[in-house]
């Protein structure tokens, strides 16, 4: 027997035993986790299959052939161990040379230059990762390449002046009525294009006590800050303890309406989505989280699986994406990618224009790639699944919507629109009778 999962527009088969091996955490029987209705996924043929949503047993097929060359080993229930797969991240250029065949640029970027941004890949990630090619979206998202060290007209360290618009340590206060706070600056996965690469892994920001409770005390004497967006480095790479702990000061403060968390976890580290974290993060409703997903292919049983019991949790979930050059920069790949996140129940929110940090020339597009895209789009496809493309602009202006251009002009009293098949509508305007 199968469960099928349709991945990228292919049919991943995960063999029943692969979602039924006795190793994930006990269900609760209180939660509602417990006693909510498995994940359903369409197959091609209409037949509904269910999808164990509560189990922590699943690992899919690449992820398995990957464990058994590279781990051969460790059990299911280690490799599904979020502590496991962050102790045994992969972070030297020795490590790498045994899974994959590198390119020159790659292995330039470890013995020619120093890159500002550490490596660090999990296990269950470098599984998703291409051995023999060195243009697999998703290998360039996290294999270093010598093109990182090169600063081009433009890029900065810290391109959108967050470091100018801190009060305190580790806390951001650009917009009127929210903040950015950052917990820590690890992750378990570095992405090569990462906007605060200039902080991230450098082990220069902790979750101190002292730290957070001046941006507590920050916050506190702030009554306009009524949203408070949890950010890093990954926040999901603490422990509950030490989160809850955040989470409930911030609930403290009576002006504080809602918290979201940033978070790459889902995509990354789907194994640290356990039924013990997910019980913690819902006695702090309202809570929201923003994912990051980049490309279809970390689509996988496994992500599914941690964003159907976040979701389950009453998380609402929306994702950001990085427009990248050679890893989601057209139309079929975007469209994959938005589809599969609504089936996961994840709202696209954001694509992002790819900030000009230093050394993201490879990295990023021109901004009509991302406008023909949204163009391709809009009216294709669900209004739930179109992100709003924005440029967060440089020297700190906030994000700014970008949009083909719908409006055409003016006729006398109507407005000239263009749709999506490109055919022009007049709208009246109100006469001033
Ligand atoms: S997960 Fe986020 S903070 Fe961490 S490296 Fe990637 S983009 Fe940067």
């Amino acid at each position: 027997m199968q469960v099928t999962i349709k991945r990228n527009e292919q049919q991943v088969c995960v063999p029943a035993s692969a979602t039924q091996e006795g190793d994930d955490e006990p269900p609760d029987p209180g939660s509602c986790l417990a006693a909510m209705p498995a994940l359903t996924v369409p197959k091609h043929s209409g037949r509904i299959v269910r999808f164990p949503a509560h189990r922590a047993g699943i690992l899919s097929p690449a992820a398995r052939a990957f464990r058994k060359k590279y781990f051969p080993g460790i059990t299911t229930k280690l490799w599904n161990d979020w502590q496991w797969q962050t102790s045994n991240r992969i972070r030297t250029l020795a490590q790498l040379e045994k899974m994959i065949v590198l390119s020159d640029a790659e292995r330039a970027a470890f013995t020619q230059a120093a890159t500002t941004l550490p490596l660090g890949i999990t296990p269950y990630y470098m599984s998703l990762v291409s051995p023999d090619n060195p243009d697999q979206p998703i290998r360039r998202t996290v294999i270093p390449t010598l093109q990182e060290t090169l600063h081009t007209a433009g890029e900065a360290d810290d391109p959108l002046g967050e470091d100018a618009m801190s009060p305190v340590p580790g806390l951001v206060h650009r917009y009127p009525d929210r903040v950015l706070l950052l917990l820590s600056d690890f992750c378990s996965t570095y992405c090569r294009y990462c906007t605060r690469s200039r902080v991230v892994g450098h082990g220069a920001i902790h979750p101190s006590r002292n730290r957070l409770e001046r941006a507590f005390a920050y916050i506190e004497q702030t009554p306009a800050v009524r949203d408070v967006l949890i950010s890093g480095g990954d926040p999901l790479m603490l422990g509950e303890e030490k989160l809850a702990w955040v989470l409930s000061r911030l609930r403290q403060i009576p002006h504080v309406e809602i918290v979201r968390i940033g978070t790459k976890v889902p995509a990354v580290l789907p194994q640290r989505i356990t039924q013990r974290l997910v019980r913690m993060l819902r006695q702090y409703h309202p809570l929201w989280m923003s994912l990051h997903f980049t490309h279809p292919d970390e689509c996988t049983p496994e992500a599914y699986r941690a964003c159907a019991m976040l979701a389950d949790a009453g998380i609402p979930l929306g994702s950001q994406t990085v427009l990248l050059k050679g890893v989601n920069d057209n139309l079929d790949t975007m469209r994959a990618l938005i589809h599969n996140l609504l089936k996961m129940r994840v709202r696209p929110y954001y694509l992002y224009q790819c900030d000009p940090i230093t050394g993201s020339a490879h990295f990023r597009t021109p901004v009509e790639t991302g406008l023909d895209i949204i163009r391709g789009l809009r009216g294709f496809t669900s209004g739930y699944a179109l992100p709003t493309y924005v440029i967060d602009a440089p020297g700190g202006g906030g994000k700014i919507p970008l949009m083909p251009d719908y409006v055409v002009g003016r006729e006398n009293d109507a407005l000239v629109l263009r749709n999506y098949e490109n055919k022009l509508y007049r709208y009246p305007e109100p006469c001033n009778c």
